[in-house]
């Protein structure tokens, strides 16, 4: 069964940038299962799982735009030292802030006595990245699966 739109798709990945050492890797945990089509996983991730089979082991190169998208400018923004909590903080950290659109990966920029300035893009942004994917499992999602937009059972939600 080829992968494609609404079905479920269950995978290993290895994520580097191009010629250094792996970033993450789903190798230690369950697979990753996504529902293909559904915004799940980055675009050009999705792009290259598209017309690959259970069994398939290949590598896909994906440009900045294609990932977490380009670094964008003027994304700094000073947030009041007390979101923070007790947590030891220095620049160049990424921390998970809580936002009014959720919570958000930033990186810690400058540290002042009352205020720190974070940098809003995605950690990822920017970066052109490579995985080596390893399919474990095709299989058509259930109807409930494709209204809700995700995987349930092994590897998805369970609720
Ligand atoms: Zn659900």
């Amino acid at each position: 069964m080829k992968i494609e739109k609404d079905r479920v798709v269950r995978f290993h990945y290895t994520v580097s940038e191009p010629g250094q050492d792996p970033v993450e890797s789903s190798k230690e945990r369950e697979p990753l299962a996504i529902l293909v089509g559904h915004g799940n996983i980055i675009p050009g991730l999705e792009k290259a799982l598209e017309g690959r089979e259970a069994g398939d082991s290949f590598g896909a190169d994906v440009p900045a735009a294609d990932a977490y998208g380009e670094r964008r400018d003027g994304l700094t923004q000073r947030v009041p030292k007390k979101h923070f909590g007790a947590q030891r903080l220095a620049p160049g950290m990424q921390v998970v802030l809580q936002t009014n659109f959720g919570p958000r990966a930033v990186t810690i920029e400058k540290v002042g006595m009352t205020v720190v300035d974070v940098d809003l893009n995605h950690p990822m942004a920017g970066k052109d990245l490579h995985f080596d994917i390893e399919v474990v499992e095709v299989r058509e999602a259930t109807p409930e699966e494709i209204e809700h937009g995700h995987v349930h059972g092994d590897g998805g939600h369970h609720h």
